[in-house]
């Protein structure tokens, strides 16, 4: 990406866009000379991984949750390195793989898109996007649930991504309705049973989690009946023998309250074969995980938005247990993975996991051999050009505004300046108006788990406009209501905890958003490891924040050394409040609220109200995706910095 690259991709620049202060015509500024941080020339890391990875006999690279994010992280250091970067990377350690007797798998495990624009400014969402992650030579992949929302969107995973990926595309418990006949048919395989280069034999899933939020032409079988149905009997009851399951699932690595389905499937396969190795790949929860289940059994999860790619290794295949027929005990010249799943595990195999920082430094420092230490090959070079290309075609890189701080949404306590809720009160307020209703002032409801991302100071593009509100809920409303009724709705809506949604008949939440934890929360959650002093006083003083992992086998899978980034608990709802007087309560108010909440907020408005009270309160195209630029190009704030506006 650096040097040779950035000389090749210079040359795709139209000499138009190399002015400076070129204003467009659709009233923002067309500034693209302040984002040359763009993915050419992305920020690298500062520093980087300090070890080897454990190769084992078995080793996987594993993607989730990428939402769109091919082209890397512009303005974060941490995750700089674009597809094109993994499309080499990936082809490198197949390669080395190779050199060294071992299987490499590399698998992915779903959504992906809804959160950027190279995924989401086109109509279809991924009608780009998808050709550039098809580049990556994978060897499994499943389905996310963000790939089931919308009738399109579904019919593109059927028609183009499994097709595409035929064999290797596994969606074990997810059908959808074939157009032309009226049945049922599975989008991809449900399992895929073959024999890696080194002889392992491998029976292969990819289970979605109980999802229940899809598009009705659509059918997500619960993994409880899944695990009974004949054909995944057959699978377990297969006369070929199986060395190893590999379990993908866009499905949280860990069991417990966390909403997978992986026990289910783990304890279905037990049945059957008490010790064979099963490997899980999960992801959903957009978290850094890896969870041990038995002595044989361990699951993995790696992060999102192409901020993680996710390494296990395990070895302990030989003659007596496996078809292997690779190098025993392990690659020689290499780190091997030696720590047992459970420590009473009487069994051969070892493990290792580790998370690697989505940046060039990363990728490199990985990649480079003895005999080899260049790193760029021409189908990454390519990829990366490619994403260049699309970028500037779909005018990503497009000005709305300079944003004049960084504002997150948990590393600050809500509502605290730093935090990008109370601007986004102000946005909804100013922007989200009815000019015939101007004069009656209005609550604007919208949930916190629409917003998908920071804002970051600097220029904020159309590009931001996807990654920080990715979707496009409507705005309706519900007018003149009584002022000591409205003003207490959000508290309403907020307070519906768990017991309390039960007992309304209502789950404000349910449109999934794949819970978003953001970087922190790994890190709140043991709060021991902010103190652990072996890894994080080694060799780094000046650490960047970042993920900071504690997981069952404990605070060393982070790949690359971060102070940890805090983390604040916010409510489900924010509100903006336009249109009133400062000095006099009003009398009514208009309530205005995203379109998939209507039967909450009817239901605690009471029975008073009814779903003839509700109507679009701007248009069906005004939406969450729209409010935000618009404040950005009207607000003074925004535009002032404009001129000198850089990333920092
Ligand atoms: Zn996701
Ligand atoms: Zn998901």
């Amino acid at each position: 990406m650096w040097s040779c690259l950035l000389l090749g991709v210079l040359s795709l620049v139209p000499s138009s866009l190399a002015c400076s202060g070129c204003s467009g015509s659709a009233g923002y500024v067309e500034h693209v000379r302040h984002v040359k941080r763009m993915q050419p020339s992305a920020i690298n890391a500062t520093y980087g991984p300090t070890r080897a990875l454990e190769w084992g006999q078995l080793n996987f690279l594993h993607t989730t949750d990428t939402h769109g994010w091919l082209e890397g992280h512009l303005k974060e250091a941490n995750y700089g390195a674009d597809w094109g970067d993994f499309v080499t990377f990936s082809t490198r350690f197949k390669h080395q793989a190779g050199n060294m007797g071992v299987d490499l798998l590399v698998v992915d495990t779903g959504d992906l898109h809804d959160g950027a624009g190279l995924s989401d400014a086109t109509t279809p969402d991924g009608e780009i996007s998808m050709k550039i992650f098809d580049q990556v030579d994978y060897d499994l992949l499943t389905i996310g649930n963000h790939e089931l929302y919308l009738a399109d969107i579904a019919y593109q995973a059927l028609n183009e991504i499994s097709t595409y990926w035929g064999d290797k595309y596994l969606t074990s418990n997810v059908q959808i309705l074939n157009q032309q006949t009226g049945e049922w048919q599975y989008i991809g395989k449900t399992q895929r049973y073959f024999t890696t280069q080194h002889g392992l034999r491998v029976m292969a899933f990819g289970v979605l989690f109980d999802f229940t939020g899809n598009t009705n032409v659509t059918k997500v079988i619960p993994a409880k009946t899944m695990v009974t149905q004949s054909w995944f009997q057959d699978a377990l009851n297969c006369p070929e023998p199986i060395d190893v399951f590999v379990v993908l699932g866009h499905n949280p690595a860990r069991g417990g309250n966390t909403g997978s389905t992986f026990p289910i499937i783990l304890d279905a396969i037990r049945a059957v074969h008490p010790n064979t190795p099963i490997q899980f790949l999960g992801g959903h929860s957009h978290i850094r995980d890896f969870a041990v289940f038995d002595s044989s059994s361990t699951s993995l999860e790696s992060g999102r938005y192409c901020e993680t790619l996710g390494w296990l290794s395990m070895s302990g295949f030989d003659a007596t247990n496996s078809g292997f027929n690779g190098i025993v005990p392990g690659p020689a010249g290499v780190p091997n993975p030696t720590r047992k799943a459970t420590q009473n595990s009487t069994l051969p195999f070892v493990y290792s996991r580790r998370y690697l920082d989505w940046n060039r430094r990363t990728l490199e420092y990985h990649a480079a051999t003895w005999y080899d230490q260049s790193f760029d090959y021409n189908n990454g070079l390519a990829a990366t050009a490619e994403i260049t290309k699309y970028r500037q075609q779909l005018n990503l890189s497009a000005v709305y505004g300079c944003v004049p701080q960084d504002y997150c949404m948990t590393c600050a306590p809500f509502n605290s300046s730093g935090n990008i809720f109370p601007l986004l009160s102000e946005a909804l307020a100013e922007t989200v108006v009815n000019e015939s209703r101007n004069d009656i002032p209005r609550y604007v409801i919208a949930n916190t788990g629409s917003v998908r991302f920071d804002m970051y100071k600097g220029p904020f593009t159309y590009d931001d406009q996807f990654i920080v509100s990715p979707f496009t809920d409507i705005f309706l409303y519900v007018p003149e209501v009584p002022y000591a009724l409205a003003s207490s709705l959000l508290g309403s809506l907020n307070n519906a905890g768990a017991s309390q949604k039960r007992n309304l008949g209502v789950m404000p939440v349910e449109r999934d958003i794949c819970v978003d934890p953001p970087l922190g929360q790994l890190g709140v959650r043991h709060e021991e490891q902010h103190v652990s002093p072996r890894i994080t006083r080694r060799q780094v003083i000046d650490l960047v924040p970042g993920y900071t992992t504690s997981d069952d086998f404990g605070v060393d899978g982070d790949d690359t050394v971060h102070s940890s980034i805090p983390h604040y608990e916010i409510p489900d709802f924010f509100q903006g409040e336009g249109g009133f007087d400062e000095n006099s309560q009003p009398d009514i108010v208009d309530i205005v609220f995203v379109d998939f909440i209507e039967s909450d907020v009817l239901a605690i408005l009471g029975s008073n109200y009814t779903s003839d009270d509700v109507s679009y309160y701007i248009d069906a195209d005004f939406t969450t995706r729209d409010y935000l630029p618009l404040y950005v190009k009207n607000s003074e704030v925004f535009q002032a910095g404009l001129p000198n506006c850089t990333v920092t």
